[in-house]
């Protein structure tokens, strides 16, 4: 007995050092005395449980995966209160592919494909298609989108030079997902002074700062940066640096729908259209695309939905 349980100790004390310090997080890093700011995301959890909800083909997998991860260390870089909505609405066999990453970094993700994906390229999966970047401030403020071709063979090239192109800050990224994680890599050049007054020095510190740091991040393998624990990641690339690390934040999957929402929703197709689902069928379903929760209203409850046209009012015109 005693034999056993040391046994079983040990396996635990081995599984666990193995096991990332901090699951689902996001670690932001600066490079001292120079304008140049990093962010390492790990996800854990957040990716399974997106995993868990749709069947979605390997090749697939990992583009979300990037893209999911992708998503976070952008919403993180701008520290917004709303939520930023990733899309790549494509013209190949996968036709769309969203993150929705919110400031307190809570993220859902879905995609729509129809054929083969195996053995295909990213550019070939999405053809000639487009990238849209929304940024909804969810307090009544004026929702931002940007709309571009999809330029780049992977998602961080198209995150990148969307980033570079549209806004003008140079921005790095390194993306990897597998069926246990996704994890990304984002640097970024600050414009300006980054606290202290800019003089032509100190850009061109910068400069050389940003040159040297994303050169060292490129030699990143793919199993490091999934399977690394971030400050030991950090360490090993950047040991030369002088590194300031931020505490980490924490990352969740968490779907924003709501029964109140389908029900807004059910009110805006209109009665008739609802009505006649219901003749057909005896009942309405509307099923989650991100979370694959089935909502169902029958005739009493799309009667009450209808009816609570004074009370769904009410709420809406808050915003
Ligand atoms: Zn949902």
């Amino acid at each position: 007995m005693p034999h056993a349980e040391i046994a079983h100790a040990g396996m635990l004390k081995s599984r666990t050092m193995k096991m990332k310090s901090h699951p689902d997080s996001l670690q932001r890093f600066l490079f001292e005395q120079s304008n140049v700011r990093g962010e390492l995301v790990h996800l854990d959890d957040a990716w399974r449980e997106v995993l868990k909800r749709h069947d979605y083909p390997p090749a697939l997998r990992t583009v979300m995966g990037e893209l999911m991860a992708g998503a976070v260390l952008l919403a993180a870089t701008l520290k917004l209160k709303g939520s930023l909505i990733l899309q790549i609405q494509g013209q190949g066999p996968v036709t769309l592919l969203v993150v929705e990453c919110d400031g307190e970094l809570n993220v859902r993700a879905t995609a729509k494909w129809q054929g083969e994906l195996e053995g295909i390229s990213f550019a070939q999966m999405v053809g000639d298609g487009r990238f849209v970047i929304t940024l909804d401030p969810r307090d009544g403020g004026q929702t931002y989108q940007g709309i571009v071709e999809v330029d780049g063979d992977s998602v961080a090239e198209v995150l990148q030079n969307y980033m570079q192109r549209s806004e003008q800050l140079a921005t790095r990224l390194w993306l990897a997902a597998d069926e246990q994680g996704a994890a990304g890599m984002l640097l970024q050049k600050m414009p300006g002074d980054g606290g202290h007054a800019i003089t032509e020095q100190d850009d061109g510190q910068d400069d050389d700062m940003w040159q040297r740091v994303t050169i060292l991040t490129d030699t990143l393998q793919r199993e490091e940066l999934l399977g690394l624990p971030a400050e030991v990641l950090i360490r090993r690339l950047y040991g030369e640096e002088d590194v300031r690390l931020f505490d980490t934040q924490h990352v969740a999957f968490r779907c924003s729908c709501s029964r109140e929402r389908v029900a807004r929703m059910l009110k805006m197709l209109g009665r008739d259209e609802v009505q006649s689902v219901l003749d057909e069928q005896g009942r309405a379903e509307v099923i989650c695309e991100f979370c694959n929760h089935h909502y169902h209203f029958d005739k009493v409850d799309a009667e009450q939905v209808f009816a609570a046209e004074v009370l769904l009012d009410g709420s809406a015109s808050v915003h």
